[in-house]
């Protein structure tokens, strides 16, 4: 008489979805067992993993076969009993021993013969080589996306992962609303929430159609992935994803962003402040608006003044209007403007300077690009140590930044 244990399965960490879940595997083991006429003497559930061994319940099925309790297992599939080698070679080994005279899964068929086992030891083969090779996958394409400097996440705003060439390209649409947030930007004047509405206004929405949260505005406004790189665990990398982001509109916005993050301050958008300081005391110079009322002709008209804040002591100095004072300075500039002739001389050496620079220039460039090459061989070399395993992650990652360093330096000294 053939009495089987009836074994189910699933660890709360299987990725794989297709795997049934345990009141799945037990209520279709359930049918199968009273189709098939099959005598269970024990229902067993386990949620643990098969990658290592050691399973409490499973080694408990073992210990009653072994006793002759019953002598057959019924499971869903092979790979529910065992994902490593020792467990896959005991059930084995009860079988060569005679302890256990049957296995039956819906899902695989096996019989008790040297080919019955031949290929169940197949079948628990390939449930180790599913394990092994599931995260040796995921690293591997990994290193193959940096490797091609594509960003292995989700797609910044205005770009979308192209899942069947594995890479991140520019969302037609979405990229130019993304461009007009920069540019609104980058004018000035704009806040981080009115972007935020600009995009939703053009379908740019986070969940549940709300407007983007004002950091993610930010973190949008000052993501280099823009201008082309991109930082993974530490390391920088060249994006080789299209841009459509300029990098001097991307320094703009940076230049804007800096200045939101500072305090204002009041009354310092006059044009003549800041730079000029009082001939008499030597005190800073300050600015007010005066709007003033004419009531013959029912005019608003706003003056501007410029006045010493004589924060240095005593000065007799009053309020001059901004047109005035506008006269004073084109008067001093203009005593110390050349005239047409010096303008000449002064062009002729300019013009000489030019073509020394240019000439130099273009050494440089030579020097250069020998220098990228360079780096880029130093690169290359690098990755194969750290992919042969030579290069410790930690020193490849150190390594890979000075270098990504030193080629951001000559290529765009400023991002
Ligand atoms: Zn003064």
């Amino acid at each position: 008489m053939i009495k089987y244990i009836c074994y189910c399965r699933k660890s709360t960490d299987e990725k794989d979805r297709q795997v049934l879940s345990i009141d799945g595997q037990l209520s279709e083991l359930k049918e199968f067992a009273s189709r098939e006429k099959l005598q269970v003497i024990d229902f067993v559930t386990e949620s643990k993993t098969a990658k290592e061994p050691g399973r409490e319940k499973f080694a408990e099925v073992l210990k009653r076969i072994e006793k002759g309790e019953a002598n057959a297992i019924l499971s869903w599939h092979p790979d529910r009993l065992a994902r490593n080698s020792i467990d896959g070679g005991r059930i084995v080994y009860l079988l060569d021993t005679g302890k256990l005279l049957d296995l039956k899964f819906p899902t695989f068929w096996f019989d008790n013969t040297p080919q019955g086992k031949f290929m169940l030891s197949i079948a628990f083969g390939q449930s180790k080589y599913y394990v092994d090779n599931l995260s040796e996958n995921v690293k591997r394409g990994l290193r193959e996306k940096l490797r091609r400097g594509v960003w292995p996440k989700l797609a910044p705003i205005g770009y979308f992962n192209d899942l069947k060439i594995k890479s991140i390209e520019v969302d037609d649409e979405k990229s130019k609303y993304v461009k007009k947030a920069f540019e609104k930007f980058a004018e000035g004047g704009t806040s981080y929430s009115e972007i935020a509405r600009m995009l939703f206004k053009c379908g740019i929405y986070r969940k549940g159609e709300r407007e983007l949260k004002v950091d993610t505005v930010k973190n949008m406004l000052s993501n280099k992935f823009y201008v082309g790189t991109f930082l993974y665990n530490g390391v920088l990398y060249k994006g080789s994803h299209k841009t459509f982001i300029s990098k001097d509109l991307f320094n703009k916005v940076q230049k804007q962003m800096e200045r939101l993050a500072r305090p204002r301050l009041k009354g310092h958008n006059f044009p003549f402040t800041g730079f000029i300081k009082c001939a008499e005391c030597g005190s800073a110079i300050t600015a007010e608006t005066h709007p003033r009322y004419y009531k013959r002709t029912n005019r608003k008209v706003v003056f501007n003044y410029y006045r010493c804040t004589k924060s240095l002591g005593n000065c007799r100095q009053k309020y001059i209007t901004d047109v005035e004072l506008e006269k004073q300075i084109r008067n001093m500039v203009l005593k110390c403007s050349i005239d047409d002739e010096e303008y000449k001389i002064f062009m002729d050496l300019y013009e000489k300077d030019k073509l020394i620079e240019e000439q130099s220039a273009s050494q440089r460039l030579i020097e250069l690009q020998s220098k990228i090459s360079n780096l880029e061989d130093q690169e290359e070399t690098l990755l194969d140590g750290y992919l042969e395993h030579i290069v410790e992650p930690e020193v490849y990652k150190k390594k890979k930044n000075e270098i990504f360093e030193e080629k951001q330096k000559i290529c765009s000294p400023k991002v």
